[in-house]
């Protein structure tokens, strides 16, 4: 039986049932978050909870629970479902009325869903590394909220998987901002570029794990967009996400990265990114 997590209670699959009027179906307006599971343990949990609260303060949206009961539902989930390796989803939207563009007035309780499904972790890719398809970012201005609203991302993650590619790497005026869910790395010289953590890109939970491993770890890290150009002149290139981790990169539209295996620093940040989840799991 699975348990899902529906307006305050924890029904059947089955039961699960979303009006029509749900503000997150016609709007898209609402916010979300994925949650990792390694053996049965919620990975980062916290930092993804405190941001679902960010991203739906950032939309004026009120959630009606704590950080500490919402963290009890996705443990609950677990439990329920029996989830050793997987994932929990979990969104939150502005609710149920009518449709009409403004905030409905009076406020409705917003609606939460959760669920919790088991998910391998991409080990044979996470190996080998992957092909990427530059894509123009046309999204909105505000890339920093987890908002439900994807259809740019849907487009160019399409798009890219038609070209044969795991993930659409959105260049902004020439410059990478990250992946359709994804964030984008580079190394070059040793050193570890990425974007910064402005409006143009989600603050990925894991691009902030690999940034504190990268300094950990003593490796130089710049803050700084990269050009589409500099991209396919960077000696490895990987991407982060909760379901992906620390995947590599080896070939972006028509060119090889690097040797076209995935590049030192990356394994060492698969490595010491490996060694953050229960050994268990984390395999050898
Ligand atoms: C969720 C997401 C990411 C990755 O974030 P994680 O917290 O590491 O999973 C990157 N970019 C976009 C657009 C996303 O939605």
């Amino acid at each position: 039986m699975t348990v899902y997590f529906m307006d305050g209670q924890f029904v059947e699959k089955k039961h699960v049932a979303i009006s029509i009027d749900d503000r997150g179906y016609y709007f898209g307006d609402g916010v979300y978050e994925v949650i990792k599971v390694y053996d049965g343990e919620l990975f980062t949990s916290k930092e993804h909870i405190a941001r679902l609260f960010e991203s739906a303060a950032k939309i004026k949206l009120v959630i009606p629970y704590t950080e500490a009961q919402l963290l009890d539902i996705a443990q609950q989930l677990v439990i329920s479902n029996s989830i050793s390796v997987g994932h929990v989803y979990m969104q939150v939207t502005r609710g149920v009325s009518p449709r009409i563009h403004q905030f409905p007035d009076p406020a409705v309780s917003p609606m939460v869903t959760a669920y919790a499904l088991s998910s391998a972790r991409p080990v044979e890719v996470m190996e080998n590394g992957v092909k990427v398809k530059s894509v123009v970012d046309f999204r909105w201005l505000r890339c920093d909220i987890k908002s439900l609203n994807l259809l740019a991302n849907v487009m160019a993650k399409q798009e890219a998987v038609e070209a044969g590619c795991k993930e659409a790497v959105f260049v902004r005026d020439g410059f990478v901002t990250e992946g359709a869910s994804t964030n984008m790395f580079g190394v070059k010289n040793g050193i570890l570029y990425t974007h910064p953590a402005n409006n143009l890109i989600l603050n990925g939970i894991t691009r902030q794990v690999v940034l504190r491993l990268s300094r950990e770890l003593g490796i130089a890290v710049v803050e700084e967009p990269f050009t589409l150009e500099a991209a396919f002149a960077m000696d490895e290139l990987f991407m982060t996400s909760t379901t992906l981790e620390v995947m590599p990169i080896i070939q972006l539209d028509d060119k090889t990265i690097g040797s076209g295996r995935p590049g030192e620093v990356t394994v060492q940040l698969q490595k010491a990114f490996t060694l953050q989840i229960p050994t268990v799991v984390a395999g050898s």
